[in-house]
């Protein structure tokens, strides 16, 4: 069986590193060369995302298709969704058209009658309508944001003035407006849902950022069990309502022993890294059981772990401290072998079978 990924990054490349072993074919189609999934001996197609005629070739030499990246265009969404009658297409291409505009997002939570953040849709005409959201706030753009790039942080109304002076350049700029939640703890919840509709879930993990990018995972999340439960049913509750199939990610704060949803990440998931090296089973060996038709396992029973992201600041700093503490073999490490490393580039990460107060304290100089 052929599966076909679009996108070619660490995610395709830590499927792939679990399709292989399970016999499946693994192809990758992405505008990069020599990407983390190639390197890792994924077949690949280097071609734009917006090429409907080089999608629809890989789609018909593939058996499933599925997704590492959700910012694909939203014409080539489209044209897969009216494709997935006919093909096997995991996640439903709809999944990934909310999850890449924060205003569908947020709606689509509300709908299913979530707690988010108050929020408001700043376009060049909504611009003068007077915004009833207290400060402090964050101004996302609406499309197309990772690891906190196009956010803004507005205090008051004379930061708002000067963000408004540059904010519509091009006339067309959307964004969201979004109350700061003053959280205490941020968790998320990766799932995977099968064909049949069974879910797998591990449960809450703790994450925590460093200058909008995740830095840390603690598994299992310190937080009440009655939260945990909580936060697994809104999680299916969200992959039921979009007939979801496969792996994901949902972000949500923790205010005062209330769950707020943040967002989902229609694909496996950075703060979902530790499950390579929680003693059972991946998300990523999850995802390609789930789209290949496979039933869900009975028994996943992971152990405490941690995981920490690796940055292309300091790089070569952190990899020595990185391989200095595999000699202990609670350990392992993950390089994506990306080309070049950039501030802020995820370059690969550090799992820990165990708990933070065994973990070495160079662990956290990573
Ligand atoms: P990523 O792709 O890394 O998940 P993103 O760019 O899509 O990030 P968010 O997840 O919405 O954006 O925001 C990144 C981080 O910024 C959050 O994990 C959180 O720490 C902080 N943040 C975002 N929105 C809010 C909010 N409304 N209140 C408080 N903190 C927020
Ligand atoms: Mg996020």
């Amino acid at each position: 069986m052929k599966i076909g990924v679009l996108g070619s990054g660490q995610l395709g490349q830590m499927m792939c590193l679990e399709a292989i072993p399970l016999g499946y074919d693994f192809f990758c189609y992405s505008p990069e060369n020599d990407s983390p999934s190639a390197k890792v001996g994924a077949n690949s197609t280097v071609a734009p995302y917006e090429s409907i005629s080089d999608i629809k070739e890989f789609l018909s030499s593939t058996n499933v298709l599925s997704f590492e990246f959700e910012n694909i265009p939203k014409s080539t969404l489209e044209y897969l969704q009216s494709e997935s009658k006919t093909h096997l297409i995991f996640p439903p291409p709809e999944s990934l058209l909310i999850a890449q505009d924060r205003l569908l997002e947020k709606n689509h939570f509300r709908k299913l009658g979530f707690k988010t953040a108050e929020f408001f849709h700043l376009t060049k005409d909504t611009s003068k309508i007077e915004i009833s959201i207290s400060y402090p706030w964050i101004i996302k753009t609406l499309r197309f944001g990772y690891d906190g790039k196009g956010q803004v942080k507005v205090q008051n109304a004379d930061d708002y003035r000067s963000f408004l002076e540059n904010a519509f350049r091009n006339g067309n700029e959307e964004y969201l407006i979004e109350e700061v939640i003053p959280f205490q703890k941020e968790i998320s919840i990766i799932l995977t849902r099968f064909q049949n509709g069974e879910i797998v879930c591990y449960g809450s993990v703790e994450n925590e950022h460093k200058n909008h990018i995740l830095d840390l995972s603690i598994y299992p999340a310190r937080i009440p069990i009655g939260l945990n439960l909580d936060a697994i049913e809104m999680a299916s509750k969200l992959a039921d309502s979009l007939n979801y199939v496969g792996t994901m990610g949902v972000e949500f704060f923790v205010k005062d022993n209330q769950l707020y949803l943040n967002e989902f990440a229609p694909r496996p998931h950075n703060t979902g890294h530790y499950t390579q090296d929680c003693q059972s089973i991946s998300q990523f060996q999850l995802h390609i059981l789930a789209i290949t038709g496979n039933l869900p396992p009975t028994d996943v029973r992971p152990k405490p772990t941690l995981m920490k992201n690796i940055l292309g600041n300091d790089f070569n700093e952190s990899l020595s401290i990185a391989r200095s503490l595999l000699k202990d073999d609670r350990y392992k490490l993950h390089l994506y072998g990306k080309k070049e490393a950039k501030i802020g580039r995820k370059m690969g990460h550090l799992n820990f079978k165990g708990t933070l107060e065994e973990v070495s304290p160079l662990f956290h100089d990573l």
